[in-house]
């Protein structure tokens, strides 16, 4: 099959490596001139499959309103009137809860063992 993939940042090339693993006729394309210079360009590069703490958590309400007057805030909100913005507050609200921080913390574990064995492999 070919396949177009969007974007060389770390994820689109692991994307195309494996489908073409797989057989597949593969070509990325990104917007940039090179790869990398999105997202992936400065990141800390930490492999940190253990970090199972989602953002979303019982903690993050509170946190994102002291978070709304600091301009070095870890994670910041800026409000604006939008509402694809305000339906993704309300979505990572209803993550905020003991019982989607509980699943969500299970997802993000089985995918970090998935990811360090595949790092492995
Ligand atoms: C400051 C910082 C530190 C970080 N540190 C770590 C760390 O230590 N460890 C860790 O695991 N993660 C870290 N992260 C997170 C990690 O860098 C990102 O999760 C990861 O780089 C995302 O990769 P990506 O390929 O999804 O996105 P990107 O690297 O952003 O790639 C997306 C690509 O798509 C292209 N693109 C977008 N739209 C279009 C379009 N319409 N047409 C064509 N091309 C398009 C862009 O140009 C870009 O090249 C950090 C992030 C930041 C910001």
């Amino acid at each position: 099959m070919k396949v177009t993939v969007l974007g060389a940042g770390v994820v689109g090339p692991a994307q195309a490596w494996f489908l073409r693993q797989a057989g597949h006729d593969v070509t990325v394309i990104d917007r940039q001139p090179t790869t990398g210079l999105g997202t992936s360009f400065a990141n800390g590069g930490h492999i940190s499959v253990s970090h199972a703490e989602p953002w979303a958590n019982p903690s993050a309400p509170l946190k994102v309103l002291k978070w709304l007057a600091r301009s070095d805030a870890p994670l910041r909100f800026r409000l604006r009137a939008d509402w694809h913005q305000w339906r993704w507050y309300q979505q990572f609200l209803r993550e905020c809860t003991p019982a989607r921080t509980r699943r969500n913390i299970i997802q993000i574990v089985n995918l970090g063992l998935y990811s360090h064995a595949t790092l492995k492999a």
